[in-house]
């Protein structure tokens, strides 16, 4: 025991003279988990290695982009021949174009689509656009869910507000919260009720179909559904948030796994490869009012940048193969069933859950299925188990309420290592 992490402290120490927190994303920080972060040298395959040379297992993938595991050979060779053609021209490329086609044939609720930089400006602007189309201010979002730091949705959010415990952000104005309405995942009742309240005013429900950012949790059969049927009923638009779950739970993402048909998608993270996207799509019809189509105004210096499209274009056609799910969805249930072995042998209490290679270990003896019952985990056990595991060279997300990810990359021998850290983990975690 007694890894050095001397290198990281000092990078650390001089980062936060500098950088809000040392950090450009919260979370990174590791505020929860009473750790330092460690700083990044290098990754390969399903690695990470830090600063002083220590190497881990990586469930983090950059917070999901990373299917792939990191320097994917196809991914390289894509942004290596891109690089000789220049990094930015402010002008369409074919890229862009074969970007679309992609992602329309494989996710085919998106007709149409616009590239942008980040998942926050993909549903940012959906939020506009579907305001646009519909004529209606108020949105409905889950607690617990998040969707970037736009001020609309900065309300009752998931991911780093809710692991350090900020319920609302200050700076987003009163106004703009008001037209937030906050809903519970999986109760379809409470939602119907929102409707039956406010439903003619209502321009869209967003959600995270398989909420990722308030650790994991799974639709109950039917309150997917029961969204689709509600929206559709009082003319407001159904918007899936599949940052994270797109291409992750399933090739078609969420909505082909449970089969509903959204009227706009907001996608990021796998389609960048690793590099900085954003994406919003849907029925045609309402695309078609984005300028210079039409009079919803959204544009972006860098949008459909060519390294961004390369890096996901290259890894959309490595996951669009043959057997890619089946072996990606093997490996994601040989590791869920060894830790939940591991936690029972160890005599922690904890809940598990898994959709595809997302998974949750929720410190809670409590059935994760909404906002209230994921706020039940102890946080501190899970402190403890996260920094047995860094100890033994796995690295996990550093907080209690954020998704596990698999990768491509994860050999079953990594899988076993970490089950094995794990027995250690759940013993320490209950100390
Ligand atoms: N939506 C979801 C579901 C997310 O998980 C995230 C980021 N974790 C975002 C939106 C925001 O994406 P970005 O960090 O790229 O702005």
């Amino acid at each position: 025991m007694g890894k050095n992490y001397s290198t990281s402290r000092a990078y650390y120490e001089e980062a936060q003279q500098y950088i809000p927190g040392g950090v450009n994303s919260p979370v990174r920080a590791f505020k929860a988990v009473g750790h330092d972060p460690v700083f990044i040298a290098r990754g390969e395959g399903a690695y990470l290695y830090d600063v002083d040379g220590n190497q881990y297992i990586d469930y983090v993938g950059s917070w999901g982009p990373l299917i792939l595991g990191h320097r994917h050979p196809q991914v390289e060779e894509a942004l290596r021949k891109t690089l000789e053609i220049g990094t930015s021209f402010g002008a369409p490329t074919l890229l862009e174009t074969e970007m679309a086609k992609l992602i329309r044939e494989i996710v085919p609720s998106i007709e149409m689509v616009r590239m942008v930089n980040s998942g926050t400006e993909a549903t940012m602007s959906a939020l506009r656009l579907a305001r646009a189309y519909t004529g209606r201010d108020k949105i409905v979002k889950f607690a617990g869910c998040y969707h970037g730091h736009a001020d609309p949705l900065l309300v009752k959010a998931g991911s780093g507000v809710l692991t350090l415990g900020i319920p609302s952000s200050p700076g987003v104005p009163n106004s703009i919260a008001q037209n937030t309405i906050t809903a519970q995942f999986n109760d379809l009742a409470g939602m119907e009720a929102i409707f039956r309240a406010e439903g003619n005013n209502i321009a869209a429900v967003i959600v995270e179909p398989v909420p990722g950012n308030m650790g994991v949790v799974s639709p109950e059969p039917g309150f997917l559904e029961g969204l689709r049927k509600i929206t559709k009923q009082y003319g407001a638009l159904l918007i899936f948030d599949e940052v994270m779950t797109g291409f992750r739970v399933a090739l078609g993402g969420a909505q082909a796994l449970y089969n509903i048909d959204p009227d706009l998608t907001c996608l990021g993270k796998i389609i960048g490869g690793g590099l900085p996207v954003g994406a919003y799509g849907g029925k045609a019809e309402i695309m078609k009012m984005i300028a210079p189509t039409g009079p919803v105004y959204q544009a972006g210096t860098l949008s459909g940048n060519p390294l961004a499209m390369a890096a996901g274009l290259a890894t959309l056609r490595v996951i669009n193969t043959p057997g890619f799910y089946e072996e990606l969805e093997k490996k994601a249930a040989f590791l869920a069933e060894g830790l939940a072995d591991a936690a029972k042998e160890a005599g922690a209490k904890v809940y598990f859950t898994r959709v595809g290679s997302m998974l949750c270990c929720f410190f809670t003896e409590e059935k994760v299925r909404d906002f209230t019952s994921a706020s039940t985990a102890d946080t501190e056990a899970f402190g403890k188990f996260f920094r047995s595991m860094l100890e033994q060279g796995v690295y996990l997300a550093p907080s209690q309420f954020e998704a596990l990810f698999v990768s491509s990359a994860h050999s079953m021998a990594d899988l076993e290592k970490t089950i094995a850290a794990s027995r250690i983990a759940f013993r320490a975690a209950i100390k």
